[in-house]
């Protein structure tokens, strides 16, 4: 890779360095290690001080945007606060050193703790029963229609082969359907935003296994129609299937329970704020309603009586579509999301919905001020909205890309670009109900002065970012090739030897 000067801790390498101050130092020396398996070389690691070990990742760890930094409004992965006394609580050491196979009776309080998030969880949703093993929310996704799936091979209704998807849905969802092995009936949106109806009654039928939507749509607008859509997809044979990825906007206002959903997965680490990105940690609980309770992932939290709670597992659910994680799920986060859950209480969960609402649509009114044009403009934001650059492309050539990348010399995150891929240069803006006033004015007066400069300067636009290490990448490249092994060709300081920096480095 090309690293820039300061990025490589390897570069500031010189032999004879260290930092083991700090090493845990093993009582034993470990055994039972075959010897050909042992090292024969000192493991490529580079000899740097201690204090250039606390430099170096300070000094990267401020390069990064963050939530804890900057204003990150990247729609639909809901980058709000994360409450530090979520993490403080869940590190209890009664949590945090708890064997995930300790008996039950050694574990009343987590396991009491699991099943009340169950019970928070099935009451905001409106659902009958709830699981939370899965790891994300695609895991979530999974599990759900592998129980719509289940259920319809239960009945015997094996012709069913179809999952309708309509055109604006995460690219989770026909993923899916597809690893479930259904084919994908995709449905247009109409210009309103919201599912063409037609295009509905025409695609259903007895090949129809379900359909995957979420209210509010990844559009962010709330699907008007939705006890409409949910009665022809019934009338049809067919299950609804909720992507509760983001539930800010409705929280404490409408559950999709109550809209028809037969299913649900809910993001835990977005909507019940635990930190994430990159790829994890995450937690995607499913939600069901009462003809898909057989078929939940063990295990789920039960109380027996005055007996105590308990994992129940297959011998409870014989038609379980199964385990989908070691133990129960991901631990960390489910407390995370409990403890956020009890700090809001009731009347907090319908703050969230209000102000996330709120801040969407103060920004979208700002924006629309501003000059930018929305996506759908005769309709209320929900969490999120999208503003179109397909004017703006045409008549200065500002892109969508142009402008996330822009903002990031004036200090803020780029909202989502290019998603939902049915309108063209757009921006899904998520702005969350933890930003203040004066941020999102703030943002406001970056996003004014980058239209502002895209009448007088493309070029400069066109360079940015500016004020980062790197300017713009191959995309394509990226994702397609992409090398993060360092290798020391740069012959900076005392290299290791490029084997071992090959197993042991990444950048
Ligand atoms: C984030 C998201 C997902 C996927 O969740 P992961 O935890 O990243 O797997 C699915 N659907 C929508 C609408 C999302 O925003």
């Amino acid at each position: 890779m090309t690293a820039h000067d300061d990025t490589l801790i390897f570069q500031r390498s010189r032999n004879g360095r260290s930092a083991a101050a700090q090493a845990p130092r093993p009582q034993t020396r470990p055994v039972g290690i075959p010897d050909a398996l042992r090292r024969r070389s000192a493991p490529g690691l580079p000899a740097v001080s201690e204090l250039q070990v606390v430099r170096h990742y300070t000094r990267l760890s401020q390069k990064n945007f963050s939530i804890d930094t900057q204003f990150y409004p990247l729609g639909s992965c809901t980058m709000k606060y994360n409450p530090r006394a979520c993490n403080s609580l869940a590190m209890l050491p009664g949590f945090l050193d708890r064997h995930p196979l300790a008996p039950a009776e050694h574990s009343q309080g987590f396991l009491q703790t699991m099943f009340e998030l169950q019970e928070m969880l099935r009451e905001v949703t409106g659902m009958s029963g709830v699981s939370l093993t899965p790891m994300a929310g695609a895991q979530g996704e999974f599990a759900g229609v592998a129980m719509i799936r289940a259920y319809h091979r239960s009945r015997g209704d094996d012709q069913r082969r179809e999952i309708i998807v309509p055109d604006a849905a995460h690219g989770t969802n026909p993923a899916t359907a597809i690893m479930c092995g259904y084919q994908v009936r995709e449905i247009p949106t109409d210009a309103s935003g919201d599912v063409d109806l037609e295009a509905l009654k025409a695609a259903v039928g007895p090949q129809t296994a379900g359909i995957m939507l979420t209210n509010p749509s990844t559009l962010g607008v709330f699907e008007r129609h939705i006890r409409e859509i949910a009665g022809i997809v019934h009338d049809a044979g067919g299950l609804l299937y909720y992507d509760g990825a983001n539930l800010n906007a409705i929280l404490g206002k409408v559950r999709p329970g109550d809209m028809g959903f037969d299913v649900i997965h809910m993001n835990l680490h977005k909507t019940f704020s635990t930190p994430h990105g990159g790829g994890g940690p995450g937690a995607g609980a499913v939600g069901v309603s009462k003809r898909l309770l057989p078929f939940m992932p063990v295990p789920v939290v039960v109380r027996d009586g005055e007996g105590g709670y308990r994992h129940a597992a297959e011998a409870d659910y014989p038609h379980s579509i199964g385990r989908l994680s070691a133990f129960a799920g991901n631990a960390g986060v489910l407390l995370r999301a409990y403890v956020y859950m009890r700090m809001l209480g009731r009347e907090g969960m319908t703050r969230v919905a209000e102000f996330s609402t709120l801040n969407a649509n103060y920004l979208l009114a700002e924006l629309r001020r501003t000059g930018f044009d929305l996506a759908f403009p005769e309709r209320r934001a929900t969490h999120e909205f999208i503003v179109t650059l397909k004017r703006q492309a045409k008549e200065t050539g500002l892109t969508a890309m142009d402008v996330a990348k822009r903002l990031l010399d004036h200090g803020y995150h780029a909202p989502t670009t290019y998603f939902p891929l049915l309108v063209p240069e757009c921006l899904l803006i998520e702005p969350t109900e933890t930003e203040s006033q004066e941020t999102l004015d703030g943002f406001v007066a970056a996003m004014a002065a980058i239209l502002e400069e895209s009448r007088t300067d493309i070029d400069t636009i066109k360079g940015a970012p500016h004020r980062l290490p790197n300017r713009r990448f191959n995309e394509v490249a990226a994702a397609k090739r992409l090398d993060v092994v360092f290798r020391p060709e740069t012959e900076t300081g005392d290299a290791p030897e490029a084997e071992n920096a090959r197993t042991g480095t990444h950048g």
